[in-house]
């Protein structure tokens, strides 16, 4: 009841992430070594169609979606169903999700804003941080479109979360006026983490 506005949702969580955040609560979607198998996708369509009644939306998660080849296939055949639609991402394919807008296959983007974009590469292993900023401008750009950041509170410090807004400002995101959400979300510690680098997550 709580992933998609206004609407009861499924949630659909794809493997693979091209991203290492240490502080990830699916170590199960990005860890090879610790990945659970898949469902079958024939399996998926057939639970979303005979919940066509109880559900209004479908919300598609990771690990990071943009990355599975089928990812507009999919989205089309959940539009075909009549569903309503959001995407999560960590913002890593711009180019992706051109392509989803610009056939109107996503009602709702959650774009993923993880750290001050100079500390991208370092904290989450992000090989290239303009196009995060690309994507961030695509959120904000968007009705329905959300920017999210989990924090840290060893890591995302009043200075941190200021370059932050800093940087969403140079993005052309007014924080205190936008019409667009930043959201914050608190950190918890529960269940498995990935646990790589930054040093000072190793203590969380
Ligand atoms: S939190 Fe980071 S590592 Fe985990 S799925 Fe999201 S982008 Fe990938």
């Amino acid at each position: 009841m709580s992933d998609y506005p206004g609407q009861p949702a499924a949630v659909v969580f794809t493997r693979g992430c091209n991203f290492y955040c240490p502080w990830c609560h699916n170590p199960c979607l990005v860890d090879p070594a610790r990945y659970v198998p898949e469902v079958p996708l024939g399996e998926v369509l057939r639970f979303l169609e005979q919940r066509r009644r109880l559900l209004g939306a479908v919300v598609v998660s990771g690990g990071e979606p943009t990355l599975q080849a089928d990812l507009l296939d999919f989205l089309r055949q959940l539009r075909r169903m009549g569903y309503k639609t959001k995407l999560d991402t960590n913002g890593s394919r711009p180019d992706v999700l051109r392509r989803v807008l610009g056939e109107g296959l996503v009602d709702c983007l959650a774009v993923d804003y993880k750290a001050p974009l100079r500390l991208y590469r370092e904290w989450v292993h992000a090989s290239n941080p303009g196009a995060v900023l690309e994507s961030l401008c695509l959120a904000l750009n968007l009705p329905g479109g959300s920017v999210r950041t989990t924090v840290v509170p060893c890591l995302h410090t009043p200075e941190v979360m200021e370059e932050m807004r800093a940087d969403l400002r140079a993005a052309g995101f007014d924080v205190a006026t936008g019409t667009r959400e930043w959201v914050l979300q608190e950190f918890r510690r529960r269940g498995e983490l990935l646990l790589a680098t930054p040093r000072a997550v190793q203590r969380l």
